[in-house]
């Protein structure tokens, strides 16, 4: 059985994740004591997933723990809006994760525009302990709704209009969105590339 370390602290990924890896060990920061802030100052999803898989790599060969790292970055890109918020989803208004307030500036934000359309993003970074890595990206379209409609809790959900499923991410059950969201992707694209990987 192998080891892999989630560099996260969000329940609902670790869940997500001991889900898919069932046949592994999955640890989160909490497991492992990790405790500090990840400072995110990377410009892409891609820089700010390495610089967190990268510390926790670090972390692990100071305590001699042989383990791959799997770290993640996301965001909701809005066309009109040149890609904003982008890797600033997080704290699009200001302070890191209020929600409400980064959606009320989303909101504001396009009120003039005509094109609404929007797509979530989310990187995956699996980092090996010999300094090697494998990255991919998924994606979920859709445009930005006039209004929040259903479930507040979780960032853009209730924002968000997705083509695929043809309803808000907002009112979807948690196996309609998993199965279109930009997450979903991204993890079932890993593990294609991670058995290529681990093939060679
Ligand atoms: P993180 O980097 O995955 O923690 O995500 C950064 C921010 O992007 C979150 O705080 C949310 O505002 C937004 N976000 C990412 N994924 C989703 C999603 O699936 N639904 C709604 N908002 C999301």
């Amino acid at each position: 059985m192998r080891t892999i370390i989630l560099a996260s602290s969000n329940e609902h990924k670790i869940k997500e994740f001991k889900e898919i890896f069932s046949n592994d060990q999955v640890l989160s920061l909490k497991d492992i004591n990790y405790t500090e802030e990840i400072e995110e100052t990377g410009e892409t999803f891609l820089e700010n997933s390495l610089i967190k898989a990268k510390t926790i790599s670090a972390y692990l060969k100071e305590k001699n723990i042989n383990a791959s790292v799997i770290a993640d970055d996301s965001g909701l890109c809005v066309n009109s809006l040149n890609g904003l918020p982008g890797v600033y989803s997080a704290r699009y208004a200001g302070g890191h994760g209020n929600n409400k307030e980064n959606r009320n500036k989303l909101l504001n934000e396009l009120k003039d525009k005509e094109d609404r359309s929007a797509y979530f993003v989310c990187c995956l970074v699996e980092y090996f302990p010999n300094d090697t890595y494998i990255h991919v990206e998924g994606r979920s379209d859709g445009y930005i709704l006039n209004e929040e409609t259903g479930d507040t809790s979780f960032g853009y959900d209730c924002l968000f209009f997705s083509t695929d499923i043809n309803k808000c991410f907002g009112v979807a059950s948690a196996e309609e969105k998993n199965s279109v969201s930009h997450r979903g992707r991204a993890i079932q694209k890993l593990l294609k590339e991670e058995k290529a990987f681990l093939e060679n």
